[in-house]
């Protein structure tokens, strides 16, 4: 009998809630699941070390204090949040437009259409409402692609004036790209970080995901952020086949464009939308398997036992490992400062923890990122090989890289158990907020759960 950690989820079919379990074969886990009416379902959630049991970490859950929906038919159908809930909100993610420059053949949003943009009034209303149900969190302005507002920079002075502190945007870059003083007066605004979708560094894996040789833009984009203060996030969508081989490549772009570069964010592909077949172990990309392939394609500078759990979410969900670039490109791993504590963690304290180092992690370091670079800081200035000390701290205080990924969950691994301890939820046009998950998931044939 293999081990086994009992769970709930969804049929892909019907989307009933059907029993489910976590099961351990040797170095493989599994979350399989049985719905009477539609038969069996498998999906791979784990494989190879760190071993799936060592990983989690248990916590003390946290309840929302104003739920935004009754507990009625039980998760995942109550979500607002419901009492049920075991975490608050770390982001929140408001789309503030539907409309869309790319066609991208993977996008989670659907976002083809509806022409009208929520108004300035309605968003004032969601940034009250995220005062109430989910104060202090970050901030995250998504669509669609929200940079085809113009009006983007009041938006960003709208939630910097309901109390907002770190509030960054999702984007695909091609308007920061193009336009520099569209880039100016967000940054005047009081935007502090940008959500680069940057999937490659190889224009193949552009055309292939987003229809468009891009790579250009992308570099273009981090640029201006560089020149006007805004930290960068990089965050590519693995793609087993497509993308999964420029780990290395991604992670030495990510260290030569240090300090502006805050993070390299990877979110392996899940699958939402139409799937008439499940995703086969081969279309995944867990976790554990791909803290190894950034051990192997970056020659063991960056190493799989850095990575940790989260505090905040799940741990099946995350990892994340924190970086000194040093001089010539070299990284060394420096402890965490997302992490709290020894478990069970207080989810509360969890989420704080995490929401001020993002905060601080994300944004641009000092006034103006373009004067520290690494040229100007040299380590070993001293012909001997003493270290300059001054530049020594004043480096380590702006060239520190982040390293994280995040597994989103699809209809075909939804688990339950990992829901409830969700942080990144996105504001329902009703204010109502959900997990980023179960927004987006979708049944077999593309019925969706939440999104209208
Ligand atoms: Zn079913």
């Amino acid at each position: 009998m293999p081990n086994f950690r009992a769970t709930q989820s969804l049929c892909p079919v019907c989307l009933e809630r059907i029993p489910a379990g976590n099961v351990i074969y040797d170095d493989r886990v599994y979350l399989e699941k049985k719905c009477h009416r539609h038969g069996d379902f498998r999906a791979l959630v784990w494989e190879g070390p760190p071993a799936f049991s060592g990983w989690q970490r248990s916590k003390i859950p946290t309840h929302p204090r104003y739920p935004g929906h009754a507990r009625e038919k039980g998760c995942p159908f109550d979500c607002g949040l419901c009492p049920q809930h075991r975490q608050r909100s770390c982001t929140i993610i408001l789309e503030v437009t539907d409309r869309c420059n790319l066609n991208c053949p993977i996008c989670y949003a659907d976002a083809q259409g509806r022409a009208h943009d929520p108004s300035l009034e309605t968003i004032d209303r969601w940034f009250a409402a995220a005062t109430r149900t989910g104060p202090g969190s970050n901030i995250q302005l998504s669509g669609g692609e929200p940079t085809l507002r113009n009006d983007l920079p009041q938006i960003v002075d709208m939630g910097r004036r309901a109390g907002f502190d770190f509030i960054q945007v999702n984007t695909n870059g091609l308007r920061l790209a193009e336009d520099e003083a569209f880039v100016r007066e967000l940054k005047n605004a009081g935007l502090a970080s940008v959500f680069l979708q940057f999937d490659g560094t190889a224009d193949a894996i552009y055309r292939k995901l987003r229809g468009r040789p891009l790579l250009a833009a992308k570099k273009a984009a981090i640029d201006r952020c560089a020149r006007h203060g805004i930290g960068v996030v990089l965050v590519p969508t693995l793609v087993p086949g497509v993308n999964d081989h420029d780990i290395g490549n991604l992670l030495r772009l990510a260290v030569k464009r240090t300090p502006v570069v805050r993070a390299l964010h990877f979110q392996p592909m899940s699958y939402f939308g139409r799937f008439p077949h499940p995703p086969e172990d081969t279309d995944r990309i867990t976790l554990p398997r791909l803290m190894r392939a950034i051990e192997a394609q970056s020659d063991g500078a960056f190493k799989a036992v850095d990575f940790k759990p989260p505090g905040c979410e799940n741990s099946l969900c995350s990892f994340s490992a924190n970086y000194l670039v040093l001089p010539g490109g070299h990284v060394r791993a420096i402890a965490g400062e997302g992490k709290c504590c020894s478990p069970p963690i207080p989810a509360l304290e969890g989420a704080r923890s995490a929401i001020d180092y993002v905060a601080r992690q994300w944004r641009a370091p000092g006034k103006n990122v373009t004067e520290v670079s690494p040229a100007t800081i040299p380590l070993n200035a001293d012909p001997k090989g003493a270290i300059d000390l001054d530049a020594f701290i004043q480096r380590a205080r702006t060239h520190r890289l982040s390293v994280s990924a995040m597994a989103f969950q699809d209809v075909w691994n939804l688990d339950l158990e990992r829901v409830r301890d969700c942080c990144i939820h996105i504001m329902a046009p009703d204010t109502r907020l959900v997990p980023f998950c179960l927004y987006n998931l979708t049944s077999r044939s593309g019925k969706r759960l939440y999104r209208v």
